[in-house]
């Protein structure tokens, strides 16, 4: 590899495009961090609009790289979706997630939910319920804890089939959440045969909506709608103090971002919460 550590992204993936070896020994370094724990969960605060205190996080992966140093994901789930990693990486997050989630609670925050990412070919596997029923009979996690984060676009794929699957889900009491709401070019139309929960806008809507009318409008008209059907709406990419009072004065229920706290290792989402949690 080439400038180590500089870009870890370049690093990746210009190679990975260039060199068939590389990508072996790439995919063989992954089976490995998969099989012998070099994965690590941070977790990021959701934070309630109107009491200021988490109630909810979401878990996000990165790889403990020998030599990379912490690696992002974007780094590494392309590719594992492309060699059908994602489904071993996706059953060891939702596990390690819901067995933290189960130490939190007992940490005093009973009332707090996970949520993990889903990725659209992971959802569309066979095993996936029973995957899922694995990972909370395994640790005793109550369901209702539970939020699946599915990206808008995962439902263009096949639609009837990802809708019965999340009709599936949500009947053993799982909650779901539409990521990245707003980029999958999904008709509105859909959102009525969505099972869905809450949705998450995108955080390149809340990036400008201070400056950008237009952002705001969409901003504005998605909250407008979610709550009309009933659904939750989290903001993602909440980086500054005029970002969160825009989305608490329109009605956002959950702010998510890094004015509020960066995803954390599990200890460090103790402190948090101690200072900042809901109990
Ligand atoms: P995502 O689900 O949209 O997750 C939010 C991303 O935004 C995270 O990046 C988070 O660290 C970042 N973020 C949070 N607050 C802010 C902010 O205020 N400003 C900015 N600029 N960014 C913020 P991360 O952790 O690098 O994850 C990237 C993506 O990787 C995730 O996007 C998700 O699509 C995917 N991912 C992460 N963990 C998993 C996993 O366990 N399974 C699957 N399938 N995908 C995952
Ligand atoms: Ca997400
Ligand atoms: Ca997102
Ligand atoms: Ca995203």
């Amino acid at each position: 590899a080439k400038q180590l550590g500089r870009n870890t992204w370049q690093w990746f993936s210009e190679e990975m495009n260039t060199q068939a070896n590389y990508r072996v020994k790439i995919r063989n370094q992954l089976q490995d961090a998969i099989d012998n724990g070099t994965l690590v969960i941070h977790y990021q605060p959701l934070i309630d609009s109107r009491t200021g205190q988490a109630r909810s996080v979401e878990a996000l992966v990165r790889w403990e790289h020998p030599e990379q140093g912490l690696v992002p994901p974007g780094n590494f789930i392309p590719l594992a979706e492309e060699t059908g990693q994602i489904i071993a990486l996706g059953r060891w997050v939702l596990r390690q997630a819901c067995r933290d989630m189960v130490r939190l609670h007992a940490a005093g925050f009973t009332h707090c939910t996970v949520a993990v990412n889903v990725s659209p070919i992971q959802i569309r596997t066979d095993s996936f319920l029973e995957t899922v029923k694995e990972a909370l009979k395994a640790s005793g996690l109550p369901p209702q804890s539970l939020e699946l984060e599915v990206v808008e676009s995962a439902v263009l794929y096949d639609t009837d089939q990802v809708i019965r699957i999340l009709n599936n889900l949500r009947d053993l009491g799982v909650r779901i959440a539409i990521d990245d709401f707003g980029t999958g070019f999904s008709s509105l139309s859909y959102m009525k045969l969505m099972p869905a929960n809450k949705i998450k806008i995108d955080r390149s809507f809340i990036k400008d909506v201070i400056q950008n009318r237009s952002d705001a409008a969409i901003t504005q008209g998605v909250l407008s709608m979610a709550h009309h059907l009933g659904l939750e709406v989290v903001a993602e990419g909440v980086e500054t103090d005029a970002h969160a009072s825009f989305l608490k004065r329109h009605h956002c229920d959950l702010l998510q971002g890094y004015v509020f706290s960066r995803p954390l290792p599990y200890d460090q989402l103790v402190d948090y919460m101690n200072h900042h949690g809901f109990r």
